[in-house]
């Protein structure tokens, strides 16, 4: 493992020697505690004590909407280009919490068939990651699926030890800039304090529902006919914005658009959400999860069930967005107590 080290009154110098390379991309406050990842030209314009962002880093990865091809029915001239739009991105700033939804996220994409664009999109993006030291907030579940603490994902990893930053590199791409500003190797002296800060991170960084999470699984299998869903689902508004605030979540929809020639369009690829009333409806008209107890219940095996089968993961990373971001106060931590408490018996 390389470490090198950055004083703290040189992280100024740092992000404009990355802004002279790339567009740079940063935490930055919005006000009223709400943070979102927005391009920033200097050091004074992060935060660097934040909440998780509004949206986590997928939105560089895979955008909102997104233009996959333009086509022609003409018969002329056939064109079936995808309009790729790829800029190269420093991302600052990312959560051990948001380095796992990036690593769910290429786990997914990287499947047959490949999705070429994610692909493609994300060569050209560069990652720092920052450590959290203390705890974001109350609705935070890092520690319980054990993305408190770094497990790669990333070409530079930032851990604050106060008066300067320690620096793991951990890509080519990482070396080669560290190496392009001449940032000086760690010290054992620094070593040193980066164990002192994990251990000090122990007493802090605690499982927050004191539930055993190698179990959650199995209790989903007990639970799947509780009437807890029914409950959850009263409260539910359907709106969709816990999926679209996850970092894991990925489902998109796809639309043609027909220009007014009626010969040539677009198609155009959008986020979508398994909250929404038509997500699990086809032809014929048959919706296999019409009722929002359905849907939350979907949504809760999405994350603790179903990828641990496929993937051997959860798809849950503990930022705690869901339930922060709820209009219906449905708080995901909450839900995995009940399931833990009624599949006991
Ligand atoms: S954010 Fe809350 S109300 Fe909206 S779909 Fe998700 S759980 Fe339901
Ligand atoms: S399910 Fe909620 S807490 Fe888990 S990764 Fe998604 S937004 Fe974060």
């Amino acid at each position: 493992m390389k470490y090198h080290v950055l004083e703290k009154e040189q992280l100024n110098c740092f992000i404009k020697s990355l802004a002279k390379k790339m567009k740079v991309v940063a935490p930055i406050s919005k006000g009223h505690g709400n943070y979102v990842f927005g391009e920033v030209k200097s050091a004074d314009e992060i935060s660097l004590n934040y909440v998780p962002t509004i949206l986590p880093p997928k939105k560089y990865f895979m955008p909102t909407k997104e233009k996959m091809l333009d086509f022609d029915l003409s018969g002329k001239e056939p064109k079936d280009t995808a309009a790729l739009d790829l800029e190269e991105i420093a991302i600052f700033g990312v959560h051990t919490c948001d380095l796992a939804g990036i690593q769910c996220l290429n786990i997914v994409f990287n499947e047959r068939p490949r999705d070429y664009n994610y692909l493609l999109r994300k060569e050209k993006l560069f990652i720092i990651g920052l450590e959290c030291n203390k705890y974001c907030d109350e609705y935070a579940s890092c520690t319980l699926v054990n993305s408190h603490l770094p497990n790669g994902g990333y070409d530079l990893f930032f851990t604050d030890l106060g008066d300067r930053f320690l620096i793991n590199v951990n890509t080519q791409k990482g070396e080669d800039f560290v190496e392009s500003i001449d940032l000086p190797k760690a010290e054992p002296k620094d070593m040193t304090a980066l164990e002192k800060l994990r251990e000090e991170k122990k007493k802090i960084f605690r499982n927050e529902i004191d539930v055993d999470p190698k179990k959650i699984p199995e209790m989903l299998d007990k639970v799947y006919n509780s009437k807890l869903w029914e409950k959850v689902g009263e409260k539910c508004l359907s709106c969709g914005n816990c999926t679209n605030v996850c970092p894991t979540c990925y489902c998109f929809d796809m639309e043609d658009f027909i220009n007014l020639d009626l010969k040539t369009g677009y198609r155009l690829r959008t986020w979508d959400s398994c909250q929404f009333e038509t997500f699990a409806t086809v032809a014929g008209g048959e919706n296999f999860r019409s009722q929002r107890s359905m849907r939350q219940r979907h949504r809760v095996y999405r994350k603790f069930k179903f990828p641990v089968d496929k993937f051997n993961r959860f798809f849950c990373t503990g930022c705690g967005r869901c339930s922060r971001t709820c209009m219906a106060g449905i708080n995901l931590k909450e839900i995995l107590k009940e399931v833990a408490e009624e599949s006991k018996f």
